[in-house]
């Protein structure tokens, strides 16, 4: 069954400043066609609980239509010239722009972050757009010295096909964009699995792009479950590539589906980032930094600072100038301007970390601020910002990724010291050092085993910069031209010059 696309603004209007939007139906997008399916899935608001909209749930056979749909279309789309297909994601970008209040308005109601994140979002993953646009058309080969002077050697960079790209619920605008763009740009296509939490943002922006003029079938849209739709897509004999952002476990499984059939797969996985704050610090930036690396969109960061390593100097100071900041920290309507700090995305998550503040209680942990310190709304997903001090490296709150606003705070007595506890975890996807000498603070960001250092800033993934995590964070790089090459091929060709 099929039905022709909504407009996007009516689609948008559905949602936004509606009362009755639960009505409000999602259908897969493969190829040019809408398609209902039998089934359907509900997406809830989670500062309400109440159902936002049904999606259509696709099937095996809707899972091979849309892979063949992108085979066919990537056929056309990698001769279309690289000036024409950067023009094609300019318009992309300027009507993602233009729909930003909307869209920004959708996301909160979906996924319940403060609609100034929202915003933020919004203009952040259409700058990647922006930029993929322009590096479409700085993709370049090479002639290297051959080893006859009557030999020509040519290196070629060619897409390197149909890409699965599976994306988690946390930032769904931004992970998405972060695939789609450079795969495009680079003469891809691709068959998406949004997650089945958060699948609006990127229907919205699949309609975006049609109405751009991305010719059909470049993209295509597959709502569902992960195990019933996502772990059929990765194991598709006809995908090239899968691109992965989501959590250790299912990135696991992706990787055994990516071996069969040797396909090529890069991970954006977990963290348990540390930030460490020295004895030479501003006591009130560093706090701003802290709370900055933690309490963002509820915590529901890959990239949380949640391991707080603070000189035994300053150690006091630094968790007064927190607790008094979580106190101020205003939770409630993600659309109230007022909110500083919605809720938890879903009731699943709310529980995981609820979890955990029961493993926190069984270790005996030392409370500086949770639950019991504020009134929380009563409805809703909502979990009390927490801060833990003085917690042993032991406790597994100190090692495993929470992903929600819980910070656990050590003291160190020396840099080494930090360094060491910094480094002694299973994942390496960002650090932060807050110093008040820029230099020492550089200088020891060198010494940690992370894909990305900050040093008196926070929470900046800038798109001409790499992105991607050592150790268990991931495997491979997205973002600037490091993101574009892994969609594409190398090749050479050589033989006698024929000039
Ligand atoms: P998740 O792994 O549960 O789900 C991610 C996606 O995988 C969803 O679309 C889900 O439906 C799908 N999926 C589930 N099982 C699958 C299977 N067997 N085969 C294929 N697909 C399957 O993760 P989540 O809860 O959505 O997201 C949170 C995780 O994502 C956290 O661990 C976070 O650190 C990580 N994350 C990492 C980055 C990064 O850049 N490194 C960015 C954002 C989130």
């Amino acid at each position: 069954m099929s039905r022709s696309a909504l407009p996007i603004s009516d689609f948008l209007k559905r949602y936004v400043n509606s009362e009755t939007s639960s009505d409000v139906f999602v259908p897969a997008l493969i190829g040019t066609e809408h398609r209902e399916t039998g089934t359907t899935f509900n997406v809830t608001n989670p500062a309400t609980g109440e159902q936002l909209a049904r999606v259509a749930e696709v099937s095996a056979d809707d899972t091979r239509d849309a892979v063949a749909a992108a085979e066919i279309a990537g056929n056309a789309w990698k001769k279309v010239p690289v000036k024409e297909r950067s023009a094609l994601l300019r318009r992309w970008f300027d009507l993602v722009l233009a729909h930003r209040e909307d869209l920004a308005q959708l996301m909160t109601l979906e996924q319940g972050k403060p609609m100034a994140e929202s915003r933020g979002e919004v203009t952040y993953g259409a700058s990647f757009i922006e930029f993929f646009a322009e590096e479409a058309k700085r993709m370049a080969g090479e002639t290297l010295p051959s080893h006859g002077a009557d030999k020509r050697l040519m290196v070629l960079r060619e897409p390197i096909g149909v890409v699965a790209a599976i994306t988690p619920w946390n930032f769904p605008l931004v992970t998405s964009v972060w695939k789609v763009a450079p795969a495009l740009a680079a003469g891809c296509t691709l068959v998406i699995k949004p997650s089945e939490v958060t699948p609006l943002p990127e229907q919205v922006m699949a309609e975006i792009a049609l109405e751009a003029g991305l010719p059909a079938g470049v993209f295509n849209l597959l709502h569902g479950d992960g195990e019933a739709i996502g772990a059929p897509l990765t194991r598709h004999p006809r995908i090239d590539k899968i691109s992965f952002t989501g959590s250790n476990v299912v990135g696991e499984k992706v990787m055994q589906a990516a071996a069969c059939g040797t396909r090529g797969v890069s991970l954006e996985l977990g963290g348990k980032s540390p930030i460490i704050v020295l004895d030479d610090a501003d006591i009130e930036e560093a706090a701003d930094w802290v709370m900055a690396g933690i309490y963002f969109n509820a915590g529901q960061i890959c990239s949380a600072t949640s391991r707080l390593l603070v000189h035994e100097a300053i150690a006091d100071e630094l968790h007064a100038a927190l607790a008094s900041r979580i106190d101020a920290l205003v939770l409630g309507d993600p659309l109230d301007a007022a909110t500083q700090m919605g809720p938890m995305t879903s009731a699943r998550q709310r529980d995981t970390v609820l979890s955990y503040l029961n493993v926190a209680r069984e270790e005996g942990l030392t409370v500086l601020r949770d639950g019991t310190h504020r009134s929380l709304p009563n409805k809703g997903y909502f979990v009390a910002p927490t801060l833990y001090t003085d917690v042993p490296v032991t406790s597994r709150l100190w090692r495993e990724e929470i992903f929600g606003p819980v910070l656990c705070s050590r003291r160190v007595a020396d840099e080494a010291e930090a360094i060491r506890l910094a480094n002694d975890c299973d994942f390496g996807l960002v650090a932060t050092v807050v110093s008040g000498n820029a230099k020492r603070a550089q200088q020891l960001g060198r010494r940690l085993r992370a894909g990305v250092v900050w040093y008196n800033s926070e929470q900046l993934p800038l798109v001409q910069a790499s992105w991607g995590g050592f150790k268990r964070s991931g495997i491979g790089r997205e973002l600037g031209p490091w993101g574009l090459a892994g969609y594409l091929e190398v090749k050479h060709i050589i033989g006698p010059v024929l000039d």
